[in-house]
């Protein structure tokens, strides 16, 4: 049992007074007892909004929904919960109704990348497979809010199928993401119908799961889940911990069950004012994440979604703390810091400088201590030249799959030695346009 298993036991009591504590790690049972509205939220946690604050609240909620599981609701602390990390992430703020003009409904042209329903297929070799419109919380940093509580909860078998069926017919896929919703609000019938059709695709060398479950409902993953999932393998999962605070017991029982079953996970935050924009708070963060086998993967800039701007930090306060953490702590501790371009252009990785000059042999470089440094290169470099013919290569390849035809594309293109593209011009580049 966790500390906080009076409160618990105090929240549970008031949902179904007869049944106390026997339920609450039934994830079905959460379910059924998530709080969807305002006076539920005041009863359990013994707070009392008042009443122009509560109209706007409810305003709130009809444009996007509230759903919290009673487990975490019981993580809030009712004692300070105007500043409670829990709380801004799950609890509607008035502030999601201002929508600034440059947010917009589908920041990532999901929607637009999407060749049929449910697939979003944006880079060359994975494509994004939404399963599920449905989450047991609805976190309010949502970058896909545009799509929660859609009547369309979780696609039926044809929809899925024809997923499914552009997988198939699309041979460089050879990484499926499922994400949603989470996925996981999926039966595990279900859930096993949808892998064993993917895994039959030959093509399709790994899948990854992306949900929220161990943070939002842990007692979702069972020893029948897990069971399931380990018939896939290779089978990733990416979770999404914000907060060192969520990090408790019984999500660490998840955790365990996950990666004792051989799942590598990873975790995925998304940097938010006043919930973990602070360099102790993230270390405390990825400390506590590697002590329970989860390798932060990426530390996201909040998103340009609509109503997310009380959310949104400057872009210093991330390359503060990547400076925070780079070389402070373990390498596997640190997360990649990306935004993801509006009109999905995709992630770009962002860092703090560490090269501070260079010339024909030499690098300059300054450390995480404030070290300045040198890297002297090598004078005499036999680079292979590459005309994409492996076979004739003196780097051996030599796999009997033998690597399929490589096509530059973008920055690579220019790096390559087999294109002649010297640069990549903007369409409706002026100068351009002047010389026809
Ligand atoms: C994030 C994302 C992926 C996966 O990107 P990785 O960098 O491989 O984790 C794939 N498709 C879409 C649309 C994404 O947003």
């Amino acid at each position: 049992m966790e500390k906080s298993s009076k409160k618990q036991k105090e929240i549970a009591s008031k949902i179904e007074p007869e049944e106390v504590l026997i339920k609450w790690r039934d994830w079905n049972w959460q379910l059924k007892h998530s709080i969807q509205d305002i006076e539920t939220f005041e009863k359990l946690l013994g707070i009392k909004f008042e009443l122009t604050e509560k109209k706007k609240l409810e305003e709130t909620l009809e444009l996007f929904p509230l759903s919290i599981t009673p487990y975490y609701l019981s993580l809030i602390d009712a004692d300070d919960f105007r500043n409670d990390p829990i709380y801004l992430q799950s609890f509607p703020s008035p502030e999601e109704l201002i929508i600034s003009s440059d947010e917009f409904e589908d920041p990532l042209s999901e929607d637009k990348d999407s060749p049929v329903e449910g697939i979003t297929h944006r880079y060359p070799d994975r494509v994004l497979f939404h399963i599920s419109n449905v989450c047991s919380m609805y976190c309010r940093h949502c970058t896909r809010k545009r799509k929660v509580g859609d009547i369309d909860c979780i696609p039926g078998k044809e929809k899925i199928l024809q997923g499914i069926e552009y997988i198939k017919n699309t041979p460089e896929i050879r990484d499926v993401l499922l994400s949603g919703g989470d996925p996981l609000m999926l039966s595990d019938e279900y859930l096993d119908w949808i892998l064993s059709e993917i895994t039959q695709i030959p093509h399709v060398e790994v899948i990854r799961i992306g949900s929220r479950m161990p943070v939002v409902l842990p007692y979702r993953i069972t020893d029948e889940l897990v069971d399931i999932l380990k018939k896939y393998h290779p089978i990733w999962l990416n979770t999404h911990f914000n907060h060192p605070r969520e990090v408790t017991a019984s999500s660490k029982q998840a955790l365990k069950k996950l990666a004792d079953a051989g799942i590598p996970l990873g975790n995925q935050s998304v940097l938010l004012a006043g919930v973990n924009d602070c360099p102790r708070i993230m270390k405390k963060l990825v400390h506590k994440l590697v002590q329970n086998r989860v390798r932060p993967y990426y530390l996201y800039q909040c998103d340009l979604s609509e109503g997310l701007s009380h959310f949104r930090t400057p872009v210093g306060k991330g390359i503060e703390i990547m400076e925070n953490l780079i070389g402070h702590t373990s390498g596997f501790a640190v997360p990649t810091y990306v935004i993801d371009a509006p009109h999905g252009g995709g992630k770009i990785p962002v860092m703090p400088n560490y090269i501070i000059s260079w010339s024909t042999n030499r690098v300059v470089l300054r450390n995480y201590e404030g070290v300045i440094t040198t890297y002297k290169e090598p004078d005499a470099y036999v680079k292979a030249y590459c005309d994409r013919k492996c076979g004739d290569c003196r780097l051996q390849l030599k796999l009997d799959d033998d690597a399929t035809e490589y096509k530059g594309t973008g920055i690579a293109k220019l790096l390559a030695d087999y294109d002649d593209a010297t640069s990549l011009v903007p369409e409706n580049n002026e100068r351009m346009e002047r010389r026809i």
